[in-house]
């Protein structure tokens, strides 16, 4: 049987979701019939990579997690649904929960919120890793027999697009997350996904996001849900989905190459809506950061996309209030080092800034910035500093109390 995907359009307001959520998993259960045991424990992984409401584009909608909880529990025996998050490297996996409606999700529907970021891990052989062959994962994930992926369907900077394997880096510590980071993003992905494998996965196009995902892109209002039981299957579908061939995002395609999934439409089984009739062209990421700011030059070396998307956030902050082109009318140019690969070597020009501590060897030869990755407002205020002009968010003495506990930690 090929594997099934199932794609729905629906209107945007609570009731419609409930109604479309339990159509689909009703459809896709008398298609596929998964079983979960009795007494099994089920963790459902929405997107909440970032402290952000679901309408921005960046998170997945409380509605439809909501929705998926009742559908289980109303339709499994005496299993235990919790609903388990690891956000990015600097932001608090509870105050994601806050600011996408989770904690009232968990109140009402009487389940356990798991920080996934600060779980007792165990770590995990990968027999057939590129690029990992072990890896920490949070133990809560290990134990549970069924898995939920609740994607979103958006951009990402770094990986063309963010679907259902790319999500499922939230399962693992920030430790975990930063060890893919720095081996190599696409490949690891895939690593993970061959022994960490969810058994459904649900992307949330209600709102998508377009080109600077995953955190700062435009919303993109949609209407549609994509779901199945092979994440690369339904990765496939809803990158089709956003005008994407998904033979050109590296982490489906070698997922295919390594036979974890079917790529492209052909070896799909696709029910509900004909997705040619949802297929909305996303603009995609800028394939160099680049071209964005003219007059700054960026050192790219492997950078997470938490480093990318703080970056990116002050920069975009900055173009708007007009402090880039001072800086760059006073320094001439803006060079920015970026990730743990970046190596300065001559390419410097202008003002330098090093950001984040996996270049803090690098420190003295640029401005540093502190964190892991910094937080936006540290680099849009330090940048200010640069022209004289005085902090927005956090004071100097923020800014010298940093770099003091990166000289105490990390010298060598
Ligand atoms: S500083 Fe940035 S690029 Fe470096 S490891 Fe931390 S998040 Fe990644």
């Amino acid at each position: 049987m090929k594997p099934v995907v199932y794609i729905a359009r629906s209107k945007l307001d609570p009731g419609s979701i409930t109604v479309t959520v339990f159509k689909m998993l009703d459809q896709l259960w008398s298609i596929v019939k998964p079983k979960i045991e009795s007494g099994s424990r089920i963790l459902v992984k929405p997107n909440l990579t970032i402290d952000k409401p679901w309408d921005t584009g960046a998170t997945a909608c409380p509605h439809i997690v909501e929705a998926i909880v009742r559908w289980l529990q109303m339709n499994t025996d005496d299993c235990e649904v919790i609903v388990g998050e690891g956000s990015m490297l600097g932001v608090d996996t509870f105050k994601a929960f806050e600011a996408c409606g989770y904690l009232e999700l968990a109140d009402k529907l009487n389940v356990e919120l798991v920080d996934l970021n600060r779980q007792p891990t165990a770590t995990i052989r990968i027999p057939d890793g590129i690029v990992l062959k072990s890896i920490d994962v949070a133990r809560t994930v290990l134990e549970s027999d069924f898995i939920v992926n609740v994607a979103k369907l958006k951009t990402h900077i770094l990986t063309l697009v963010s679907l259902g394997m790319k999500n499922m880096k939230g399962v693992l510590p920030y430790k975990s997350k930063k060890i893919i980071h720095f081996l190599g993003l696409d490949h690891g992905i895939v690593d993970l996904n061959s022994v960490v494998k969810p058994n459904l996965t649900v992307i949330d196009g209600l709102i998508g996001m377009e080109g600077l995902g995953p955190l700062i892109g435009r919303a993109v209002k949609l209407g549609v849900l994509i779901a199945g039981f092979n994440v690369v299957s339904v990765d496939s579908v809803a990158s089709y989905v956003m005008g994407v061939d998904p033979y050109d995002v590296l982490h489906i395609r070698y997922a295919g190459k390594r036979g974890l999934g079917v790529v492209g439409l052909d070896g799909v089984e696709v029910y509900g809506v004909d997705p040619s009739n949802v297929r909305i062209p996303f603009k995609l990421p800028p394939r160099s950061i680049v071209d964005e700011y003219p007059g700054v030059h960026f050192i790219l070396g492997d950078p997470c996309s938490g480093c990318i998307g703080s970056v990116v956030t002050a920069l975009n902050v900055m173009k708007e209030t007009a402090e880039l082109k001072m800086l760059i009318d006073t320094y001439g140019c803006l060079t920015v080092a970026i990730g743990p690969k970046a190596r300065l070597e001559g390419s410097s020009m202008g003002l330098t800034v090093i950001c984040g501590r996996c270049l803090y060897h690098m420190s003295g030869k640029g401005v540093f910035i502190p964190g892991c990755p910094p937080q936006s407002y540290l680099v849009r205020d330090i940048l200010r500093s640069k022209i004289g002009l005085p902090p927005v968010y956090v004071g100097e003495d923020v800014v010298r109390e940093a770099k003091e506990f990166y000289d105490k930690m990390f010298r060598s």
